[in-house]
């Protein structure tokens, strides 16, 4: 999808080409059409094999007030309702114990009605995130964080994998970006986002590099890139003159910067340099940042359908 090339006259009359936006939103959307009819679906069948009534259902656990993390899950248990997937909200005040959270993960372990399993990051300092995650059932984690999805990922395994990465490669689908036999540069090294997206673009056939702060001449390698993804978290660090001419540019940041004293998102590629140079680019916001929680319907789904 995305914008049809945009033509403009420069300066000198000549006529120059820019690259088309990739519609993150519009994207999304797509996805979340097409999951709530394969939701019905599956539920309508159910219904006539009397083989169950249920629908996918999502747990949501948020500990706290932190006011960022109630807008994430808000935001999701209404993507839940828009979809057709049953979300069951488990609020946990501040001080609650490590033993009370892992009490509470074990019981949606073992709860027939929850597919997928999410507690919204950060937990407070005194709980053990780790110690935590590990808690999930693997095969409910739809965040895909915890070491088993990320070792089944590593080998080319079935498993439910990390939302933001997975949302990048349905953009790349979405796009119709060939990616077998060419060069992707992942800058950022993550386990959240660059380590897992660079092990997606390989089991698609691009051949791989992973750059990260200890990276010479980071630019050089950017500028050999026929796929770029930025993960790194710094403001308009990519620059135009760090792009091949006709790449595809995936920008993952998000950052806030003030500009003339307000707030304002941007990401790790300066945009408007970039659109000079690359094909297809994808903005901040409104690129892949709402395509991580089509994702997590998704894997909400895919969890539903296995078991
Ligand atoms: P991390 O901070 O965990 O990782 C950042 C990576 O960038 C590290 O590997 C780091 O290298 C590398 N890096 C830092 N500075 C440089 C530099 N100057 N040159 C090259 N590499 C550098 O961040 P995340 O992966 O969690 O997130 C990355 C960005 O994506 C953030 O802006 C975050 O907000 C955004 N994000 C967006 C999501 C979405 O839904 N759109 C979801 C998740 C994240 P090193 O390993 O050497 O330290």
């Amino acid at each position: 999808m995305g914008e049809s090339m945009t033509e403009c006259v420069d300066d000198a009359n000549k006529v120059k080409s820019k690259a088309s936006k990739i519609d993150g939103k519009a994207v999304a959307q797509a996805v979340k059409e097409r999951l709530k009819e394969e939701i019905q679906a599956q539920v309508q069948a159910h219904d006539n094999l009397s083989a169950g009534k249920r629908r996918p259902g999502l747990a949501v656990v948020l500990v706290g007030e932190d006011p960022a993390s109630q807008t994430y899950v808000k935001n999701k248990i209404s993507s839940c309702e828009e979809v057709g997937i049953v979300s069951f909200h488990h609020r946990l005040a501040a001080d609650v114990s490590q033993l009370e959270v892992q009490n509470l993960v074990r019981r949606l372990n073992a709860d027939e009605a929850v597919d997928g399993i999410l507690v919204q990051l950060p937990l407070p300092a005194h709980i053990d995130t780790r110690e935590v995650l590990s808690l999930i059932d693997p095969d409910k984690d739809v965040d895909g964080l915890s070491a088993v999805n990320q070792g089944r990922l590593a080998i080319g395994e079935p498993g439910l994998f990390p939302c933001t990465p997975l949302g990048v490669m349905e953009l790349l689908r979405y796009e119709g970006v060939e990616l077998k036999g060419k060069h992707a540069v992942v800058v950022g090294r993550s386990a959240l986002v660059g380590k897992p997206v660079a092990l997606m673009l390989l089991a698609k056939d691009a051949t791989v590099t992973v750059c990260h702060s200890r990276t010479s001449d980071l630019p050089a390698v950017c500028r050999s890139a026929d796929v770029l993804v930025a993960a790194v978290g710094r403001a308009n660090m990519i620059k135009g003159s760090w792009i091949k001419p006709g790449a595809v540019v995936i920008d993952v940041g998000i950052n806030r910067i003030e500009v003339n004293g307000k707030g304002k998102l941007v990401g790790d590629v300066d945009y408007n340099e970039a659109v000079e140079v690359a094909s297809k680019v994808t903005p901040v916001p409104g690129g892949v940042g709402p395509m991580t929680v089509a994702m997590l319907l998704s894997n909400t789904f895919t969890s539903y359908k296995r078991r």
